[in-house]
């Protein structure tokens, strides 16, 4: 049942409070015995030798227990020094763990400060979806984190639900532009370097934290609403006029999602092309990464520019607890390609269920979605089924009582950190019909469901298209 498969939300909430609970898919990740609420790292970077250096500093709070000791997640950098509460502390670095003891233990509930001096030649974590984190590019580089990439180029606490405010500034040669979440509060050149600092206020994961350093054109794309969001893109020379049409649609695309979820929970949407290309775009805070091969100057990736974007919502804003829960972000991800395609003259959300359905009806069923495992927590079929489960949710909802949920949950959870379990908790209030049967079917076991929304009565509501 439900109940017992992941524990209730208090539950799940005070087990990641215990000193002992670690993130069941990446242990060695993260160190729940104190959060972070504030880094603020000052960085120097020089592409050619592809060195990056300088500071962070963390503002952070200790657990119900006092701190003899505590880790950080740092991959291989030379360490200058180590400070906690402004004195030096001992400290061994191996294996990606940096463990810190202070001079005097940090006191239980008492908040500290660490500064790490560090510097090296970055490089990404290696996993087995590849490298992870900081990626030197022939002429810059770029940060995708996700899932525990990165302590590839910063000293933190490596668990998404330690969310925190970010200060970042970075100097780099001055032909290069600086491009992370968040606001710009200030840009410097001295000689031939540049400073950019860049201030992320709202609460954001270790592994959402973006970067991108190279010869970017900077295009603004324009909503007629002069209240509308902020959409930058930061393109290669050259492939300016393919992001004009590749992107044209994603005002109009941030106006549905914020109809349908809620405020768009940042202060401004930066998309980098990255000079390359890239298997996969990449969402991060406020920002998200497409390589050259998304752009065909003719839409052929929208549905990736809609995922994205989406991602802002559901993953970032509101964010897994652990990584148990991935399909919430990729699930919800998936169905917002789907709503969009709807609602912009597309395909209905109906009929991509029922491609989606095909497919995984041929291939194995041997995934919990609610609980993936490590190993396929990005499998293709997590997407599909994910989607699924939402489409499935709003056949059993109806269209009015399911947008409402889904637009409650983004805006009520924002900032915030959730579980499978509260997802299906905060559903089921939208609904006197009892849904445990659907999401046990759907989330806790592996066999495929019959298509949601099959029925004759259903099908009205795939066929509301209508241009956005
Ligand atoms: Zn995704």
């Amino acid at each position: 049942m439900i109940g017992t498969a992941v524990g209730t939300a208090q539950e799940v909430d005070q087990a990641l409070s215990s000193p002992k609970q670690v993130d069941p898919y990446f242990p060695a990740s993260g160190d729940p015995r104190y959060r972070v609420h504030r880094y603020e790292l000052t960085l120097d970077y020089r592409p050619g030798p592809n060195r990056l250096g300088g500071t962070a500093r963390l503002s952070a709070l200790a657990g119900p227990e006092a701190l003899r000791e505590f880790a950080l997640d740092l991959a291989d950098f030379r360490i200058g020094r180590v400070l906690v509460d402004g004195k030096a502390g001992h400290y061994t670095h191996r294996a990606g763990k940096l463990r810190i003891r202070p001079a005097r233990p940090v006191a239980a509930d008492a908040a500290f400060t660490v500064e790490v001096h560090y510097s090296g030649n970055p490089k990404p974590v290696r996993s087995q979806w590849g490298g992870l984190g900081w990626e030197e590019l022939t002429d810059g580089a770029l940060v995708a984190s996700q899932p525990v990439g990165a302590p590839s180029w910063y000293p933190c606490n490596d668990r998404p639900a330690d969310k925190a405010s970010y200060q970042l500034s970075i100097t780099t040669p001055s032909p290069y532009t600086v491009v992370t979440g968040g606001r710009l509060l200030t840009r410097t050149t001295r000689a031939s370097s540049t400073t950019w600092v860049y201030e992320q206020s709202a609460p954001t994961s270790s592994y959402l934290v973006g970067v991108a350093i190279g010869a970017y054109e900077k295009v603004l794309l324009v909503d007629a609403d002069p209240g509308a969001v902020p959409q930058t893109g930061y393109v290669p020379t050259g492939m300016v006029p393919h992001f004009a049409t590749d992107f044209g649609r994603q005002p109009q695309m941030m106006r549905l999602f914020e109809e349908l979820f809620g405020p768009y929970p940042f202060d401004g949407y930066a998309v980098v092309i990255a000079d390359e290309e890239l298997d996969v775009p990449v969402e991060a805070q406020a920002m998200a990464a497409f390589g050259t091969n998304h752009l065909d100057g003719a839409r052929g990736s929208e549905r990736l520019v809609a995922h994205e974007l989406a991602h802002q919502w559901f993953g970032n804003s509101v964010t897994v607890a652990d990584w148990r829960h991935i399909w919430l972000n990729e699930g919800l991800a998936k169905y917002s390609e789907w709503l969009w395609a709807e609602r912009s003259g597309g395909r209905s959300a109906q009929a991509h269920a029922a491609d989606a359905h095909r497919l995984l009806a041929g291939l194995p069923q041997d995934l919990k979605l609610a609980d993936p495992g490590r190993k396929l927590m990005f499998d293709d079929r997590l997407y599909e089924r994910g989607g699924l489960t939402v489409h499935a949710l709003r056949t059993a909802l109806g269209d009015d009582a399911f947008h409402r949920m889904l637009r409650d949950w983004a805006t009520g959870r924002r900032g915030g950190v959730v579980t499978t379990a509260d997802f299906t908790t905060h559903a089921q209030r939208y609904t006197a019909r009892p849904l445990a049967e659907l999401f046990d079917a759907w989330l806790y076991r592996p066999e495929l469901p019959p298509l949601p929304g099959a029925r004759a009565g259903w099908l009205r509501f795939g066929q509301e298209s209508r241009p956005a």
